[in-house]
C-alpha cells in the first residue's frame, strides 16, 4: 500500500492536481483507493465541489472529509488549508458507511456500528469519523466495544479551528454534516493495523472526586461548583477567558485501566465545566499540565514500536489541545513518523482508540494517536532508532521544562509525605484506641462503646450487658513465674475472650486495666448473658497456658439491663457482681438485672 499527500489549492483542477494517485494507479496495480480530505477551511461549496471532484476522477473511490484544527502533512503541521490524503490499497477490502441522524438516536446507532463490524467479512479495522459535538458517544462506544473482539477501532472528531464557531462538520460529495458518522472498514487477510496513543501530561497536586456529572457536563467536583477547582488552585476565574486559561491545565480521570484527558470547552453561570469528553460520576480526577520530557518519552516509546511495525503508511490524528500546547514546536512530535512512512493526518477534536486487552473503546482528548497500516508481511532488517529531535527544545521550552521537572518532583514528594502522613495518621488512631500489650481495646475507647451502647439501649428500649472479667490470683503468677510469663497470660486470656465476644454483633471486648477486662454485648437476654459469661469462664480454666503448669481461673461479674440506666449504677452493679464472685470463692459468674 501506498499514502500519497495533496495539499489542495482552490481554483486549480482537481484531476490535475491528483496526477500523482492516477499516475500511481496506472502505474501500478492498486485494488482500492481512500481519500481523506482535511479541511481548516469552512467553505462548504468548495469542499463539496472537491469531492465530487475527486469521486468522478477515481470511479469507486472511498471519500470521507473532516473539518480540522490543522493538517498534517509529510509529519509537519500545514497553515490552514485542505490536504488530501490518498490511500492506495493492493488487497485490503473498504467499506464507507454513513450513519445519519446520530443526536438523540445514539444507542441505535451504536448497535447500527457494531452490526457492521461484527458482520464484515475479515475485517481488522473500523475507522470512525465525527463531528466534535453534541452527540452522547459515551453511548455509542459502549455498544461498539461489544463488537467482535480484536477488531482495531480508531478515529478522530471533526472540528475546526475555532470550536466556539461551531466549524465541527464531517462531508462528503453530498455536502457538511454535523450529525452523521463515517465508518470506514478495513479487511482482508494481508491487512495490518497498529494503533496506539501517546500522551505526557502529568497529575498535580491531589486526587479530586466526580460528585455530579452529566455526560460531556462536570456539575460537581467534591460537592462543590466543578469551576472552583480551577478557581481555588490555580487562581484562574470563570469570568477572564477560561477556556484559554485552561487548556494548558485539562483534567485527567483515572478509570480502571486507563487515562482519560479532559479539557474544559466553556464554563457555565452556575460553575458547571463543559469538557471536550463524557465524565463519569465517581471518577478520580486530577489536574495537570503538559510536561515537555514526558510527551517527548511517551512519543519515543510510541515511535520505537511503530518502526518496529514497519508501516507504509501512518495517519496521525493529534488532538488541537498538542498544537496549541506546543505552538511553533508542534512538529518536532509528528516529523520522526514521517523517517518511518509517508506520514498525514489532521488535529482533531477527540481521539477514539479500542484497548486491544479490555476491547473497551476509549474516547480521548489530548493524545497523539498514531495509526500504522501495512499490507502484507514485514520486510526485513530494521529502520534503526528514530527519535524526536528535542535539541529543538530551547530556550522558552527549557524554561517549561525545569519548573515543569520542579513541579512534579515536588507534587511527588507531597504525594509520599501526603501517604506517610495518613500512614502515621492510621497508627496514631489504632494506638489511641488499643492496649500496647494485648491489642484489645483500651479504656478510652471502652468507655466511648459503652455511652454508644447505653445510648441506643435507651433509644430503643432494648436490652444490654455488661461483664466484669478479673484474673484470680494473677499476682501469685506474677510472684511464681515472672512479670514476662504474666504478660503473655494475659495475652492469651485476651485472646480467648476477644474470640469468644464476637459471636455476638456488636459485642467488644478490652481492657479495662491491670488483669481485668470489659465486655460489652448488646440485645442479649438474660439467659444469653449468663451462658456467655460461663462460656469465657470455662474456656479460661480449661485453657494450657504457655510455660504455666497450673490451671488459670478467672471470675465474672455479670448485669443485663433493659432500656434507660444511669451508667454510674450500672458499673457500680457490675464491680458489687465481680466483688461477690470473688468472695464466694472465684472461679464463677455473679449475674443479675437492673
Ligand atoms: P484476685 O483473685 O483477688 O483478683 O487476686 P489477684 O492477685 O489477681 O489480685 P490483685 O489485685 O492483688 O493483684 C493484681 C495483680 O495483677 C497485681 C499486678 O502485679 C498484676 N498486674 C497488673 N497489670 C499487670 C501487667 O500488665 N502485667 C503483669 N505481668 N501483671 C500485672
Ligand atoms: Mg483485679
Ligand atoms: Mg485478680
Amino acid at each position: 500500500m501506498k499514502q500519497i499527500l495533496v495539499e489542495y489549492c482552490h481554483g486549480q483542477s482537481v484531476a490535475q492536481q491528483l496526477s500523482a494517485v492516477s499516475d500511481e494507479l496506472s502505474a501500478n496495480r492498486y485494488k482500492n483507493v481512500l481519500f481523506h480530505v482535511y479541511s481548516g477551511i469552512l467553505d462548504g461549496d468548495m469542499l463539496v465541489e472537491l469531492c465530487r471532484q475527486i469521486k468522478t476522477a477515481f470511479p469507486g473511490c472511498i471519500l470521507a472529509g473532516t473539518m480540522s484544527a490543522g493538517e498534517i502533512k509529510d509529519g509537519r503541521l500545514m497553515e490552514t488549508g485542505v490536504l488530501i490524503s490518498a490511500l492506495l490499497f493492493e488487497t485490503t477490502e473498504l467499506t464507507m458507511t454513513c450513519f445519519g441522524d446520530v443526536r438523540g438516536n445514539e444507542q441505535k446507532t451504536g448497535e447500527a456500528i457494531r452490526e457492521l463490524i461484527d458482520t464484515t467479512q475479515e475485517i481488522k479495522a473500523a475507522e470512525v469519523l465525527l463531528p466534535g459535538t453534541e452527540i452522547t458517544t459515551r453511548v455509542i462506544w459502549e455498544e461498539v466495544t461489544r463488537s467482535k473482539p480484536g477488531v482495531q477501532v480508531f478515529g478522530g472528531y471533526a472540528g475546526g479551528h475555532d470550536m466556539s464557531i461551531g466549524e465541527h462538520y464531517v462531508f462528503d460529495e453530498t455536502g457538511l454534516n454535523d450529525n452523521l458518522i463515517f465508518v470506514i472498514t478495513y479487511s482482508g487477510r494481508d491487512f495490518h493495523i497498529n494503533v496506539d496513543k501517546s500522551v505526557g501530561w502529568s497529575t498535580l497536586g491531589h486526587a479530586f472526586k466526580v460528585t455530579k456529572s452529566d455526560e460531556n457536563r462536570l456539575i460537581e467536583i467534591n460537592d462543590r461548583p466543578a469551576v472552583e477547582v480551577y478557581e481555588k488552585y490555580l487562581r484562574i476565574n470563570r469570568y477572564d477567558n477560561f477556556e484559554e486559561n485552561t487548556f494548558e491545565f485539562p483534567l485527567i480521570a483515572k478509570t480502571e485501566g486507563d487515562e482519560l484527558l479532559r479539557h474544559t470547552l466553556n464554563v457555565e453561570d452556575d460553575g458547571t465545566l463543559d469538557m471536550a469528553g463524557y465524565v463519569t460520576d465517581g471518577m478520580d480526577i486530577y489536574l495537570c499540565y503538559g510536561n515537555p520530557s514526558l510527551i517527548v518519552d511517551k512519543v519515543n516509546q510510541r515511535l520505537r514500536e511503530v518502526s518496529e511495525f514497519r508501516p507504509q503508511a501512518v495517519l496521525l490524528y493529534s488532538c488541537s489541545v498538542r498544537k496549541a500546547f506546543w505552538e511553533s514546536y508542534v512538529d518536532i512530535e509528528m516529523i520522526p513518523f514521517e523517517k518511518i512512512a509517508k506520514t498525514g493526518g489532521f488535529h482533531t477534536w477527540g481521539e477514539v482508540k479500542r484497548d486491544p486487552s479490555t476491547n473497551f473503546v476509549w474516547e480521548y482528548n489530548i493524545t497523539l494517536l498514531s495509526i500504522a497500516m501495512r499490507e502484507g508481511e514485514k520486510p526485513e532488517g530494521s529502520l534503526g532508532e528514530i527519535k524526536v529531535d528535542d535539541t529543538l527544545l530551547k530556550g522558552q521550552a527549557s524554561l517549561i521544562k525545569r519548573l515543569t521537572q520542579l513541579v512534579s518532583a515536588t507534587t511527588g514528594e507531597l504525594q509520599k509525605a501526603y501517604d506517610d502522613l495518613a500512614q502515621v495518621n492510621e497508627q496514631l488512631r489504632i494506638l489511641s484506641n488499643h492496649d500496647a500489650l494485648t491489642g484489645l481495646y483500651n479504656r478510652r475507647r471502652l468507655d466511648e462503646f459503652a455511652v454508644e451502647a447505653l445510648d441506643k439501649a435507651e433509644n430503643e428500649d432494648s436490652l444490654l450487658s455488661l461483664f466484669m472479667i478479673d484474673i484470680d490470683y494473677f499476682k501469685n503468677i506474677n510472684d511464681t513465674y515472672g512479670h514476662e510469663v504474666g504478660d503473655g497470660v494475659l495475652v492469651e486470656i485476651a485472646q480467648i475472650l476477644d474470640d469468644s465476644v464476637h459471636k455476638f454483633d456488636g459485642g467488644a471486648v478490652g481492657r479495662w486495666g491491670g488483669e481485668e477486662f470489659l465486655a460489652v454485648v448488646p440485645y442479649a437476654d438474660k439467659q444469653q448473658a449468663a451462658d456467655y459469661a460461663e462460656l469465657m469462664r470455662r474456656l479460661c480454666e480449661e485453657h494450657k497456658y504457655l510455660d504455666i503448669d497450673d490451671r488459670i481461673t478467672i471470675s465474672v461479674g455479670c448485669v443485663t439491663i433493659k432500656g434507660k440506666v444511669d451508667r454510674t449504677k450500672l458499673f457500680k452493679a457490675v464491680d458489687d457482681c465481680l466483688y461477690e464472685a470473688k468472695r464466694r470463692g472465684r472461679n464463677r459468674v455473679i449475674h443479675a438485672e437492673l
